[in-house]
């Protein structure tokens, strides 16, 4: 940036305060815009697509600069914050009237995305979350603390490792997170590679008194410097009242399902691997929520199911109490769906950021309660006890906005129109000065036509002459002489006025000055005394949104036929009998999804499934998991009969799905992400090893696919199922009392392989890597050739280049062709048909193939 010194002073208060805000884009009021200036103004044109100009264009040095309408600001300012940047508003805090020289000026909020409020930048169905991290050197534990400005929700719990800090961040989706200095600079490296954010750092902790009680109750010191980290950053950038933040709510991870990033990732629990979209997954299903706050409490409890059996049965049984009443819970929909975002209004309430439109809606909202309030209570048999309280209907504020506030409020708080009428004495006497002042302009009108006899004669109005008579200039020479003052001449007609015009129009203007300012007061009063409500607007919010949570589990339990699974601490037995994919299900339909049941009692722990490619054993993993997930948020899970342990952790290895966010090789992650499970996982864990060992050379692969399994079934004692193309290990059931062999059926049907998608007991046939060549189209004679170097194998004994050459020859397959086709031939024999997976088997076909008909 230029040297300060030689710059207007306009240019001086700039540079003073954008040192403020190096990271953000100033947004520099000058009269009705907001200006740019140099790199700002340079960046913001080509991301917004604003004509980049410069001021003082004839200088030496002319400083780039772009702008924007004062009234148009917001469009912009989401797509800045959407992109990931952040924008510092500085306004005039003086009347440039009243101000000799330079106007102050002064940054009155900072917008980052971690912090945004307006409606149009935040989705409904989904939290804004900032955090803020702290380090102790001496623990080496975190401190992490996470607030949704807009809801006014605030959590904060203390975390072991990077890695938890990594998964906490990462499940909440974090947009911004705050660093202290002190934070090592390896996990500000971790988190930002993993993690879509945009960092920011607060040093001084100054909390203010209004918010030092939001941290009073917290007993860890950490939680307490995050949370304040937090509290003073908001302070600080937003620099208005925070009246809505709720106090801090401590959380341990160990009190929910524990689940790291790349499971969610792999699970598709909130978002699709492919289309990184809602649509497809486990999310997607369950959602039936009728309100915003009820999408977001589901994204909730999916990101942190339960592991306590009776919290978990308390929902069900309310899941169970819902599903019994039809009717009733058809009428709470029905009125679910007329309840707007109360959190998010409570929010803009405090923040000082509502028109009398939202108070019509959180009136509208608060009416419904009642009614839903009596339906849970009409089906209530001691399920929803605690629930209950928390839908009281604040009818004081909404009894307040029905006096109070017009139906059909302007979205502007300073035009009028606001306040009902009877509300205020005052407001009545000046809008009853305006329309009296209006009913008699109409009969002066009719007084004065009388008086001169100019029929068309009539009064008028403008915002720079006020009221006026207007005559046409036909008729000019019947306007009365002395009486009519002359006030502006038009092509075709004179407008005049008189003293007694002239008196009952500052009558009317004062009167409608006057109640457009007591309007205004008025709404800032009634504002105000609904924000002293708000912390019980927050429990009735958080009151409908479980409602509405636990209705739209009933209602997906209802419409895809799900069971109430019985869960228990206290056993180890797992018995999921016709389970079915709950997505997979949904998309291909009920009638084509083949169910499948998942059996290890006690004693058993380890599942070894093999089977051919596409024949649904990854599908079945990833069943056995949402079915899990499912049943420890409460819901009811897509079974005939579950009787299943409550987990405490979920591992998975499932897919071959690169991690894209962190460019790590597929096989680094695959052996970090069986790092996790065999170090953490517990006997009460879920592991789930798909294909484990893939992403390497064969012979590795398998003896770390072998050692894996040895080390579980030796020290982890975990529920595992592994699923394997290492058919080798199928004989590992011998040896390991605690493993079984499973496997996904096919049959043939004339001569062609049919994947019953049906989990068998047993392992599997090896050879279906020549039925899937075959059922690629693979030449005949190549496929008997293959099915007899296989025969030969399984007997232990090789074919020599002789024998194969004889066996060739028989078949007479190559007779008279060229040195390509022996080529093919040397190239088949020296396969190891032992060590290949059968997609590996089918690309080497491929291969030989292509070899061949070059
Ligand atoms: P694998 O992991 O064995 O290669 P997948 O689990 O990926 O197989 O399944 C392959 C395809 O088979 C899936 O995309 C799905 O369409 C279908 N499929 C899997 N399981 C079932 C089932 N139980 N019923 C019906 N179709 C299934
Ligand atoms: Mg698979």
């Amino acid at each position: 940036m230029p040297q300060k010194t030689k710059h207007t002073p306009m240019m001086e208060q700039y540079f003073n305060i954008k040192a403020d805000y190096e990271d953000a884009f100033l947004f520099y009021r000058l009269g009705d815009f907001y200006e740019m200036f140099y790199d700002d103004a340079i960046k913001a044109s080509q991301i917004l697509e604003l004509t980049l100009t410069s001021r003082n264009k004839n200088a030496d040095d002319p400083i780039p600069m772009c702008g924007i309408p004062h009234h148009a600001a917001a469009g912009y300012i989401d797509t800045l914050i959407d992109k990931g940047y952040k924008v510092a508003l500085c306004e005039q805090v003086e009347d440039p009237r009243e101000t000799k020289g330079m106007v102050k000026r002064e940054v009155v909020q900072l917008i980052t995305p971690g912090t945004v409020m307006a409606s149009k930048g935040l989705s409904a169905k989904e939290n804004n979350y900032l955090s803020a991290i702290v380090w102790d050197a001496q623990t080496n534990h975190f401190g992490f603390s996470y607030a949704d400005l807009s809801t006014g929700e605030l959590k904060a719990a203390v975390l072991a490792t990077p890695d938890s800090v990594v998964n906490e961040a990462s499940a909440i989706q974090t947009k911004e997170i705050i660093l202290g200095s002190e934070i090592p600079d390896s996990l500000k490296e971790i988190l930002a590679q993993r993690l879509n954010v945009v960092f920011s750092t607060q040093e001084n902790e100054l909390v203010s008194s209004e918010l030092s009680y939001l941290v009073a109750n917290i007993d860890s010191d950490l939680t307490k410097a995050a949370s304040i980290k937090l509290l003073t950053y908001l302070s600080e950038t937003q620099k208005r009242s925070l009246g809505h933040l709720q106090q801090v709510q401590e959380y341990q991870p160990a009190d929910y399902l524990k689940m790291d990033h790349y499971s969610k990732f792999n699970l598709e629990l909130a978002q699709s691997i492919r289309t990184g979209k809602k649509q497809g997954t486990l999310l997607w299903l369950l959602d039936e929520t009728k309100t915003a706050m009820g999408g977001r409490l589901l994204k909730q409890w999916l990101d942190r199911p339960l592991i306590d059996e009776k919290a978990i049965v308390k929902r069900q049984n309310m899941v169970q109490s819902l599903l019994d009443s039809f009717f009733e819970r058809a009428d709470i929909q029905e009125n679910l769906t007329k309840v707007y975002d109360l959190e998010r209004l409570a929010g803009r309430i405090a923040f000082g950021s509502v028109n009398g439109r939202d108070l019509i809606q959180l009136k509208t909202s608060l009416n419904q309660v009642p009614v839903v309030e009596q339906l849970v209570r009409g089906i209530d048999q001691g399920q929803w006890t605690g629930l209950l309280e928390d839908l009281d209907p604040v009818a004081d504020v909404a009894d307040l906005i029905e006096r109070a506030i017009n139906e059909e409020a302007p979205l502007t708080i300073t035009e009028g129109s606001v306040i009902k009428n009877g509300y205020n004495e005052q407001l009545d006497v000046y809008r009853e000065a305006m329309t009296n002042g209006k009913q008699w302009l109409a009969e002066l009108e009719a007084k004065e036509r009388e008086a001169t006899g100019i029929k068309t004669l009539k009064i008028g109005f403008n915002r720079v002459f006020g009221y006026f008579i207007e005559v046409s200039k036909g008729q000019i020479n019947n306007v009365p002489e002395g009486r009519y003052e002359r006030k502006q001449t038009l092509s075709n007609a004179e407008r005049f006025i008189t003293p007694e015009l002239k008196e009952t129009e500052r009558l009317i203007l004062e009167a409608e000055e006057k109640s457009k300012g007591l309007e205004y007061q008025l709404f800032i009063q009634v504002r105000d005394q609904i924000k002293s409500a708000i912390s019980r607007i927050q429990v009735l919010a958080h009151g409908i949104a479980t409602v509405d949570v636990l209705q739209s589990f009933a209602t997906v339990s209802e419409k895809y036929g799900y069971v109430r699974p019985t869960l228990t601490s206290q056993s180890r037995d797992l018995e999921l009998i016709e389970g079915r994919h709950p997505v997979v299900e949904k998309v291909m339909g009920h009638q084509e999804y083949v169910p499948n049941s998942v059996e290890l009692p006690k004693g058993t722990d380890i599942m070894l499934i093999t089977g051919p490619n596409m024949s649904g054993k990854s599908t079945y993993m990833r069943q056995l998991a949402l079915t899990v997930i499912m049943a420890q948020m409460g819901c009811f899970v897509p079974a005939e009969k579950a009787n299943m342990p409550i987990f405490d952790q979920i591992f998975t290895r499932i897919g071959a799905s690169d991690d894209l966010i962190s460019g790590q090789s597929t096989f680094m992650v695959e052996m970090m992400e069986a790092n996790e499970a065999l170090r953490h996982a517990t006997p009460q864990s879920l592991i789930l090893f798909d294909e484990i060992g893939r992403g390497t050379a064969t012979y590795d692969g398998m003896a770390l696919a072998e050692a894996i399994i040895h080390y579980i079934h030796r020290h982890v004692h975990a529920k595992t199922l592994f699923s394997t193309h290492y058919h080798e290990l199928t004989m590992l059931e011998n040896s390991l009392d605690n493993l079984i062999n499973c496997h996904v059926g096919a049959v043939e049907k004339d001569g062609e392989v049919v994947f019953l998608h049906k989990m068998l007991a047993g392992p599997a046939d090896k050879s279906y890597g020549i039925h899937v060549a075959k059922l690629a189209g693979l030449p005949t004679e190549l496929l008997t050739q293959a099915s007899q170097i296989l025969n030969a194998l399984e007997n232990g004994t090789h074919l020599s280049e002789e024998d194969l050459s004889v066996e060739v020859s028989q078949l007479d397959l190559f007779a008279g062709q060229d040195q390509t086709n022996n080529d093919v031939i040397c190239d088949l024999n020296a396969l190891d048909l032992t060590t290949m997976t059968p997609l590996e088997a089918l690309n080497a076909l491929n291969d030989l193939q292509k070899k061949m008909t070059k």
